[in-house]
């Protein structure tokens, strides 16, 4: 691949595709993430060599929110296997909003459907093991600093206070979970881990780097080294296909085909088997949660370079 033109290919993508952020609007239920310009579009494409191709705000920080969930998966299914990870929450995709609690009622057992949603991803962070949550918190920073070769990824202090001092939806759906024994612990420490690895601060090239682990089955392409077992990365794919873009996965799936993890900072993280992981940074959302110039771009993007799967 002939990277000038690669990054010129990239930055056409990005400007075709940076017209639709008028079509969305900043998440505002965190009030810190409301600050955010809307205009803004960034990607970043890790090749299986390393090789970084960019466009536009892939250098500006972001919090990771919901793609962290992949990385907190990753780190409770190290610690505990797949057999305790299963037990406490489930493997199939909701229709509902990432945020809501309406199945984890309904449904018998009461545990969450998926680790993607809200429910499931506190009731990962339940088995997340350490001393402290500083502790547990930093099994995650090791994963992610590994990968990206960045040792200061670190938590937007901001970001986390924001949400913490916000968030009675995930306070509720935590407290329903201690109540139906699928949480085990200190809820209040629980929910500070969350919202921290939800806080944690990247660049669109870093996620680019971890989609590209993913991609390398739990291999880091610039060292060589495994960072997590290739069964694990597989589970992870899999959710990202499924549960990875909230209640859009299935259109997702179908209008570009990609296993992909969206958050509400306005980060996507996908990931082409064996080819390549992708970063995209566009803080206005659609009405469910995802980037909706990030979305366009990566629909471009796949139909220009095939890189769907199905
Ligand atoms: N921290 C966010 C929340 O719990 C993450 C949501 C997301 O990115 O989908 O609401």
């Amino acid at each position: 691949m002939d990277i000038e033109q690669a990054n010129e290919q990239l930055e056409r993508l990005r400007l075709e595709a940076s017209g639709e952020a008028g079509k969305g609007k900043v998440a505002s239920y965190i009030p810190e993430l409301a600050k955010e310009d809307p205009h803004q579009l960034g990607i970043s494409v890790c090749l299986s060599d390393g090789t970084i191709l960019s466009a536009g705000e892939a250098q500006k920080p972001f919090t990771l929110q919901s793609i962290s969930k992949i990385f907190s998966l990753i780190v409770a299914l190290c610690q505990n296997g797949q057999q305790h990870v299963f037990e406490r929450v489930g493997k199939e995709p909701t229709g509902d909003p990432f945020n809501s609690i309406i199945k984890l009622e309904t449904i018998k057992p009461h545990k969450p459907l998926n680790p993607m949603i809200n429910a499931g991803a506190i009731a990962v962070a339940g088995m997340i093991q350490g001393k402290s949550v500083q502790e547990r918190l930093d099994c995650i920073l090791d994963l992610l600093r590994r990968i990206t070769g960045n040792p200061h990824i670190g938590v937007n202090e901001a970001v986390y206070c924001s949400e913490k001092k916000t968030a009675a939806r995930n306070r509720a759906l935590a407290w329903f979970l201690k109540d139906s024994g699928v949480l085990a612990g200190d809820v209040e420490e629980t929910l500070d881990l969350y919202f921290r690895h939800c806080a944690i601060e990247v660049t669109a090239e870093e996620v680019a780097r971890l989609g590209m682990a993913l991609a390398a089955d739990g291999v880091d392409v610039r060292t060589g080294d495994r960072v997590f077992p290739a069964e694990v990365a597989r589970i992870c794919k899999t959710f990202m296909v499924t549960c990875g873009m909230y209640n859009a996965s299935g259109e997702f799936a179908i209008d570009v085909g990609i296993p992909a993890k969206s958050g509400v900072a306005g980060g996507i993280m996908a990931t082409v088997p064996q080819r390549m992981g992708i970063g995209v940074f566009g803080p206005a959302l659609d009405e469910k949660g995802n980037s909706v110039a990030g979305v366009k771009l990566l629909a471009l993007l796949a139909k220009d370079w095939e890189l769907g799967i199905f």
